[in-house]
């Protein structure tokens, strides 16, 4: 017997099977998607199997494989072609493909040793003995509950070690799963609103049907609660839920939720340790779990009988990933619901305008919750136009925004302050009039360079110096904009010195449950103001929070990207959904030098559908998505004069051999380089795809044997 092993060998680019024989002794254990170890040059490497061949036509100078690892299979048929799936559409390796899916355990190649955990349970084997008081303690212990721990008993007595050696009682090995939620919700059921119950039966008629939903539903309108119902339906059926939620501060709060009205629910992030992981994994592969919870590669889960999947804030741009394999989940999910023959749920408050142009065109059937749920009504949104208002002192709040929160920090109700600050450099903007300087070129505001000291386009490469004036109304107040938390820290403290204060961002939340610390010190109400960047932003959900302050937007509207507008519609909706959760009115401040921006504007109203009809004329004039597709070869290199000649001679091969499509660049991507890597980016505008794969798989194949340069493609992906 033969098999063709997948192995990976990442450094090489290369992609292929090898194939070795299968000596005697292993032949029963061999099965198609399981991972054996086999000799590769003077290595050693786990694969996966992915064919078996009886008869090889050359047997000779074929190795055999070392040994077979797994008993079961970890690469069942669906995920098999899931991977061929993804590895084509994405143009990645497929090797990458596979091992995207698996938990760090399952993969091929792993260092790391994880196995399963056992829990050490005592029970009563035989009572044929006299007890002293001290064993018949221990006994009446183990009657209670029927089994107990090991670790338990001997807390109460040690006479738990001589019952064991005198066989009255006996230990026993069980596992256990790592994973252990400290859930605190009281949840509390509702029924439906007929708004609800209308979304939730049009879903419900359809389970069973491959169907695709965009559930429009504002912040609070009982998305999630409508989730529930069809879950429990789905349930009631005897199939499996996914739920994908964007991140892990959120998949908890949700998870929580969820697991106070559900028994059986498994977890799935990336904020989980490699132990717990593999439990969850294989407590969803027996078929434990009802419900699976998690972030992007969640959806990959093996769940063997799928009756729904619904991704919750589905606009999120953190479903793309963005390094190899290079996928969306959401496409990934419209696989997967077509292979099990249910329904695809994409909830959100802000879709993106991809996603609703797709729904007023019955690719997805849009469902709509335009009212909030419960007793809570929408926030107030007050503009605060800092171009006319006072600033106070030297910081960057103005009085109507110091006035609010000192009202409701005397009235002990909590604040959330966002200050978005985005890991890109920033912009230079005119404080007087708020004007930025965009590219000539593209329409795409310029990035300042600091240690070059100039603003560059990141679409065309557009280079200019910087301005010193304002070419609009002549002011020299030109500031670097992307003003960071910790500065904004500073400025609270003075302004407030008896509050309260707590800041979340990138650095207070580098280890590990440091997140829900913050958060439930700010639920328990340890603190008064919460700050922090766009990762306060989503689904939090306090009840003593009644204002919101965006510290300026304008960092978000500028962004180097064409969907920067979009963007800060959804930043501003989601963070303005933080504000009144319960009986009182929230109130919400954002500080802008642009109050006139349609984003906005349109925000404060919460008024998408004239947001999304605006957009669209932006898109359709600036050719961009939904009106065409853009995607993006990236090419990469250690050596910089190379990689610059080569980048110049794949944009020529491409405006020759793609005569249809726009080509743009090649341009510096930001970061330019990453560990020591020169990175550039060239952008594919079309309308239709026709042989775009098929030159840009040959442009890879091209360049397959020279290990000094990378490509790498971008399909549609959410942040370009
Ligand atoms: P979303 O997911 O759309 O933000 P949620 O499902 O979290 O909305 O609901 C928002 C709030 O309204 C929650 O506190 C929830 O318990 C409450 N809620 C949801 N549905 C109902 C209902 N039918 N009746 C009363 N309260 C509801
Ligand atoms: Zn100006
Ligand atoms: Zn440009």
């Amino acid at each position: 017997m033969y098999v063709k092993v997948l192995v990976e060998l990442s450094a090489f680019n290369i992609d292929k099977m090898f194939t070795y024989h299968v000596p005697n002794e292993y032949i029963n254990d061999i099965k198609i998607g399981i991972r054996v170890l086999v000799p590769f040059n003077n290595q050693e490497l786990e694969g996966f199997i992915l064919e078996i061949d009886n008869d090889y036509e050359d047997p000779f100078d074929i190795k055999d494989i070392i040994k077979v690892i797994d008993s079961e299979v970890i690469l069942n048929d669906e995920l098999l072609s899931l991977g061929k799936k993804i590895s084509h559409g994405t143009l990645s390796t497929l090797i990458s493909s596979y091992q995207v899916m698996l938990p760090k355990s399952l993969k091929a190649k792993n260092k790391s040793k994880v196995g399963i955990k056992y829990q050490q349970i005592v029970e009563i084997d035989n009572l044929n003995i006299d007890l002293t008081d001290k064993q018949q303690e221990i006994i009446n212990k183990i009657n209670e509950k029927g089994r107990c721990l090991y670790s338990e008993l001997k807390k109460i007595n040690s006479s738990v070690d001589t019952l064991l050696k005198k066989g009255v009682l006996r230990k026993i090995e069980v596992e256990e799963y790592r994973l252990n939620i400290d859930n605190n919700y009281q949840y509390v059921k509702h029924a439906l609103n007929s708004d609800q119950e209308k979304v939730f039966n049009e879903i419900k008629n359809n389970l069973g049907n491959n169907k695709h939903f965009l559930l429009h539903g504002i912040t609070g309108s009982g998305k999630t609660e409508v989730y529930m119902e069809l879950m429990e339906e789905v349930i009631k059926n005897n199939k499996k839920c996914l739920l994908l939620v964007p991140e892990i501060t959120l998949t908890n709060q949700i998870a929580k939720r969820i697991m106070a009205r559900f028994k059986r629910v498994a977890i799935l992030h990336s904020g989980l340790s490699d132990g717990e992981k593999y439990d969850e994994y294989r407590k969803i592969k027996r078929g434990e779990a009802d419900i699976v919870i998690g972030a992007r590669s969640a959806v990959f889960a093996p769940l063997s009988d799928i009756g729904i999947i619904i991704i919750d804030e589905c606009h999120t741009s953190s479903y793309y990933q963005d390094v190899m394999p290079r996928y969306d989940a959401v496409e990934v999910a419209k696989e997967r619901c077509l292979y099990h023959s249910c329904p695809l749920v994409l909830g959100t408050a802000t879709p993106t305008i991809d996603m609703y142009a797709r729904a007023t065109k019955n690719i997805y059937q849009l469902l709509t919750l335009d009212k909030r749920a419960g007793d809570a009504i929408p926030p107030k949104v007050i503009i605060s136009d800092m171009t006319k208002e006072k600033k106070v002192g030297d910081t960057f709040f103005s009085e109507t925004l110091v006035n609010k929160i000192k009202e409701k920090l005397e009235h002990h109700e909590q604040v959330i302050l966002l200050q978005n600050r985005r890991g890109y450099s920033s912009t230079i903007m005119c404080t007087n009039c708020g004007y930025t300087m965009k590219c000539p070129n593209c329409d795409i505001t310029l990035t300042y360079h600091k240690n070059k000291d100039i603003m560059r386009c990141h679409y065309c490469g557009y280079a200019t110096k910087k301005m010193i004036k304002c070419p609009k109304c002549d002011s020299k107040d030109i500031k670097e904009l992307g003003l960071g938390t910790e500065k904004v820290e500073e400025d609270l403290h003075k302004l407030f010195n008896e509050a309260r204060i707590v800041r979340m961002d990138y650095d207070t939340t580098s280890k590990k449950g440091s997140h829900e610390k913050i958060l439930n010190a700010f639920g328990n109400y340890e603190y008064d103001i919460l700050l922090g960047t766009q990762m306060i932003a989503k689904g939090l959900d306090f009840d003593k929070v009644t204002l919101v302050g965006v510290i300026s937007c304008d960092n978000s509207l500028f962004m180097p990207s064409y969907k920067s507008s979009e963007d800060t519609y959804n930043l501003l909706n989601q963070v303005s959904g933080r504000s009144g959760r319960r009986s009182i009115q929230g109130e919400v401040i954002i500080q802008t030098y642009n109050p006139d921006h349609y984003a906005i504007e349109l925000s404060s109203k919460n008024d998408y559908l004239s947001f999304y009809n605006r957009e669209m004329e932006e898109r359709r004039e600036g050719k961009y998505p939904p009106y065409y597709y853009l995607s993006e070869v990236i090419i990469k290199s250690v050596d910089y004069e190379f990689l610059s000649r080569e980048v110049n001679k794949i944009k020529t091969l491409l405006i020759n051999k793609l005569p249809d499509k726009i080509i743009i660049g090649p341009m510096m991507l930001y970061p330019f380089k990453v560990n020591n890597v020169n990175r550039f980016g060239i952008i594919i505008k079309y309308k239709k795809e026709l042989d775009l794969k098929e030159i840009l798989k040959g442009l890879i194949d091209h360049y397959k044997a020279n290990s000094k340069i990378k490509i790498e493609v971008s399909f549609n992906p959410r942040d370009i």
